[in-house]
């Protein structure tokens, strides 16, 4: 995290979860009025030390620090543009970072650097900055990924703003949601309070917030697009139960992201709803093993299931999501080994066939099992009785689309936006990997460009729905 406390901005960041990182005696020494932290795994570039953010560039009186959400698509045009070479990368917020310190000089100040760099930039990118002064808060044009407003204290008399990617990190700091940042919004926040200021983006472009944060990546508490995540995956546990229904005893999620989901299906199907594996909570995050039989293991080690409630039932198994189908197969297999006399499996998103560049870590086309194979194949290979997902337009059902999708968004021209447009947005998606309906041009120089190893040391590698 980088903190400031009027005159110097500190920076303290290492590789591990934030409890391993900062400790008592490491917080007390970051002393300040203004911060931003970072706890994203790296989707791209290295990951190591100089991976991890925030970024931090010393220019100006103090410098400046950066942390990034999602993925830029045109990386290796943006470094050229900034000589620097290729293999001299961390990341690809390295190189914004990178490219604002060269606008610095011109612009004198952050605000103006930004306005001069984002219409270059592009992909995905949730930025927060800070300068010793001010905070920064942007979306990319399309919104690929959430940012949202929050207020310390009361309307009248708030004693602080944050900004975060998720609203439920707002309310455990006692912080009160007051809207969503809107695609291609820049705000600025001070001493004055908040503020919106115009980027001369180059196009027009409709938002595209990842449909797959609804299925899987956001918390179930999370509000997008006004929705509760949770009440979303509920929805798509009922769409998929009309949609491909099956005679069974039992409806079960493999947790945690499959038992919203799970509980909609039963919900909507009449089957009773019970819980048939048990996740080992104190593995923390399970990292993704290098091979196949080593990731089996680790699905073991996380998930166990409970003879007695599965024992002679025909089951409906709902998950959120299949990639290589690593865990699939061992739930199919570990529930038979229990006593299940069928094993029927049902997925809230749909076939996923085209990588992401957008801030999520896929395996290559090779590994993603639905690229490669039909539902028929992969039900056989998946060791299931009957397999199938979710459609897009029920994803898309499920969520509930149109109309002005943004709630909470303040009156325009109160303090907390200074900004009057953006609303109305219908509340588009990216759904490219269900689709391959790529919003932007895709990047084709990622393997050469960054300093990332071909082979990135398992205990770094963060977890991946469904592998
Ligand atoms: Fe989300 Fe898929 Fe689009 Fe990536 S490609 S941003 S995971 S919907």
């Amino acid at each position: 995290m980088a903190v400031s406390d009027g005159d110097t901005v500190t920076v303290v960041k290492d590789m591990g979860l934030v409890a391993t990182v900062f400790d008592e005696r490491k917080l007390s020494g970051l002393q300040g009025h203004l911060a931003i932290g970072h706890t994203r795994y790296s989707t791209h570039g290295a990951s190591d030390w100089d991976g991890a953010q925030p970024v931090y560039k010393p220019v100006g009186r103090a410098g400046f620090a950066l942390g990034h959400n999602g993925n830029l698509t045109n990386t290796a045009e943006l470094a050229e543009k900034v000589g620097m070479l290729p293999g001299s990368i961390a990341t690809d917020s390295d190189v914004v970072a990178e490219l604002l310190a060269h606008a610095f000089p011109e612009t004198g100040e952050l605000a103006g650097a930004l306005q001069a760099v984002l219409p270059i930039v592009e992909g995905a990118f949730s930025f927060v900055l800070m300068n010793t002064q001010k905070l920064f808060g942007v979306r990319d044009p399309y919104g690929f990924r959430p940012l949202c407003l929050g207020r310390l204290g009361p309307e009248d008399a708030p004693e602080g703003w944050v900004l975060a990617s998720e609203t439920p990190a707002l309310s455990v700091i006692g912080a009160t949601f007051v809207r969503e940042i809107d695609p291609g919004e820049l705000v600025v926040i001070d001493g004055d309070g908040v503020r919106s200021l115009q980027i001369p983006w180059l196009k027009e472009v409709s938002p595209r917030l990842c449909i797959f944060e609804f299925a899987y990546i956001a918390r179930p508490d999370s509000k997008l697009y006004g929705r509760e995540v949770h009440e979303t995956r509920c929805r798509m546990g009922e769409l998929l139960a009309r949609q491909s229904p099956v005679e069974a005893d039992l409806v079960m999620g493999v947790p945690e992201s499959g038992v919203p989901a799970a509980e909609g299906f039963a919900r909507a199907s009449g089957i009773p709803y019970g819980q048939g594996l048990v996740k080992n909570r104190y593995i923390g995050r399970t990292f993704i093993a290098p091979d196949p039989q080593t990731r089996g293991d680790a699905v073991r080690r996380k998930l166990n299931p409970l003879p007695e409630t599965v024992t002679g039932k025909r089951l409906v198994v709902v998950d959120d999501s299949i990639v290589r189908g690593t865990t699939q197969r061992s739930v199919v297999r570990m529930l038979r080994e229990a006593g299940a006399t069928e094993v029927h499996l049902r997925i809230s998103s749909p076939p996923w066939r085209w990588p992401c560049f957008y801030g999520i870590d896929t395996p290559s086309t090779d590994e993603l099992l639905a690229a490669n194979h039909s539902i028929e194949e992969i039900t056989e290979i998946l060791g299931a009785d009957s397999l199938a997902y979710i459609s897009v337009e029920n994803l898309k059902a499920a969520i509930g689309v149109g109309g002005d999708a943004v709630s909470g968004r303040a009156a325009p021209g109160s303090a907390a936006t200074g900004r009057s447009t953006g609303a109305g947005h219908g509340g588009g998606f990216c759904d490219a990997c269900f689709t391959g309906d790529y919003p932007t041009s895709t990047p084709t120089s990622t393997p050469v460009l960054f300093t990332r190893p071909e082979e990135p040391p398992a205990e770094y590698q963060a977890q991946f729905p469904g592998v």
